[in-house]
């Protein structure tokens, strides 16, 4: 029996301690971007995603809002989901840390790696985050803070286990060797590879004093802690489970690519390959560390009221432009600033100007001079034959997730058409050569397919607008004979760039 291994891509589960911002989105949409774009190509994908569910955090949250951590996790969880949904982000497992096999799983593993001794029990007194849930050394942090919070860490001792992670580093450092692209991009890799050289410490990785976590079996006092925990979802939701795995683990993993923010990068490509190593388990093929989205220049802040919601967005400009947007703003990897006059002026200008006009104007007058049929492939069109060989290009950036790149060549294309049409006056031809016209027409209606194709994975809605009109996957069709409504209406100005305004 065939058993085709998919392509596995993940996000990083998120914590359901708020509810999901651009940030979130940013990293599911790559995902989805990526996913489409095989799919496309008839590869087999699998998308997961989820929520991070456990841990003191949101413990306190819950014993604050006086309800059960259950019942506050299912409410941030259908949120996220919710948001995918608006998003057009189609996923094909969403997990959850509090899921029966997830926590079993995790259970399984502890107890496989005490055997081992790759687990053993200790003491701990160590600077501790709370809101990290992580342990920091002295040379960690910032100005005696926590340096992805900017707070005070506090010292805690406590009874725990701990995880062998010392024993690994030659390990890891001889993988990141062998294989190059394992921590992406390559300008993130060197702090990490740093870091491993510098000596790993073994890690606690349980806790006495968090009861909302998934318990220790043999020592039930313990929790798992929250980190240790949520990274073994790559596997879990792929069926791993030391005593019994599911059959569907060898077809999805190893994941393909672990999909990160830069803040979780040494988390991914330290902790988690070593947790793999000690359980005898493949590692995953990529993991891939994206910058941060500041808004207005600023980090983004939920309490200093400095974020944006993505519904928001979506609500004015459509889910479409939001996705265009974040992707062709800033080049994947990199951090980017998040503005809404940024974002007004590229919808403007790159969606309603350049796709929208050239789109309506081309299709209005294929509907008016074509007969409403749908042409044949052109045999002999220059344009066409230069356009199609920018495919392999295309697929190539999105397949090494240089999103930005890949939108920019699809913008060359868009502009090449619209320079074409300013310079063939086509509506000019309609009285003085109508041969010449069809002609025109026809091989325009092919590149505008092209570019819809070009457009599915970062566009699916406007995508499958284009081809609706352009009579694609309708034998008898032709281009649609009614006014073609604009794919992007232009938009008044913004009164304010002030994103909590909006
Ligand atoms: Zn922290």
């Amino acid at each position: 029996m065939m058993n085709t291994k998919k392509y596995y891509i993940t996000t990083p589960l998120y914590y359901v301690n708020d509810k999901p911002h651009i940030g979130h989105a940013y990293t599911t949409l790559a995902a989805d971007v990526l996913a489409r774009h095989l799919r496309a190509k008839d590869i087999p994908v699998h998308f997961q995603t989820g929520t991070d569910e456990h841990g003191s955090n949101i413990e306190k949250i819950a014993r604050e809002k006086g309800i059960a951590p259950k019942v506050w996790c299912d409410g941030i969880s259908a949120d996220f989901r919710n948001l995918w949904k608006t998003l057009n982000i189609k996923y094909d497992y969403f997990i959850r840390t509090t899921d029966a096999a997830h926590e079993a799983g995790v259970q399984a593993v502890f107890e496989q790696l005490i055997k081992s001794g790759d687990i053993y029990p200790g003491s701990y007194e160590g600077l501790y985050c709370s809101s990290c849930e992580a342990f920091y050394d002295e040379g960690e942090l910032k100005e005696k803070n926590c340096p992805v919070h900017a707070r005070p860490v506090e010292r805690v001792k406590e009874e725990t286990y701990f995880f062998r992670l010392s024993k690994y580093g030659d390990a890891l450092l001889a993988h990141y060797e062998k294989h190059p692209d394992f921590l992406s991009p390559r300008y993130r890799s060197q702090e990490l590879i740093n870091f491993v050289k510098s000596g790993l410490r073994d890690i606690s990785v349980s806790r006495t004093k968090v009861a909302w976590g998934v318990p220790v079996r043999s020592d039930p006092k313990h929790t798992v802690y929250v980190w240790f925990d949520a990274l073994l979802n790559y596997a879990t939701g792929a069926g791993y489970n030391p005593e019994h795995n599911s059959p569907d683990f060898p077809v999805l993993w190893p994941a393909d690519v672990h999909l990160v923010g830069k803040e979780i990068f040494r988390f991914h490509g330290v902790i988690w390959p070593a947790m793999l190593m000690a359980l005898g388990v493949e590692l995953p093929r990529k993991v891939y560390a994206h910058g941060w989205w500041t808004i207005n220049g600023d980090k983004m802040s939920k309490s200093r009221g400095n974020y944006i919601r993505a519904e928001d967005v979506v609500r004015d400009y459509g889910v479409d432009a939001l996705r265009y947007f974040i992707f062709r703003e800033v080049p994947f990897g990199q951090d980017g600033d998040f503005s809404m006059e940024a974002f007004h002026r590229r919808y403007n200008a790159d969606l309603a100007n350049d796709l929208g006009n050239l789109f309506s104007r081309l299709m209005n007058m294929a509907a008016k001079y074509l007969d409403h049929r749908l042409p044949e492939k052109p045999a002999d069109s220059e344009i066409f034959r230069e356009l199609t060989s920018w495919t392999p290009e295309i697929h190539r950036r999105i397949e090494a997730l240089q999103f930005s790149e890949a939108l920019e060549k699809i913008w060359q294309g868009v502009s090449t058409l619209n320079r074409l049409v300013d310079t063939k006056k086509p509506w000019a031809l309609a009285k003085t050569d109508p041969a010449a016209l069809k002609s025109f027409l026809h091989e325009m209606v092919w590149c505008l397919r092209l570019l819809a194709a070009w457009l599915d994975p970062f566009m699916p809605d406007t995508a499958s607008r284009m081809h609706l009109q352009l009579g694609v996957g309708r034998t008898a069709g032709g281009v649609e004979p009614q006014k073609v409504p604009p794919l992007f209406p232009r938009k008044q100005e913004e009164k304010t760039g002030d994103p909590k305004n909006n």
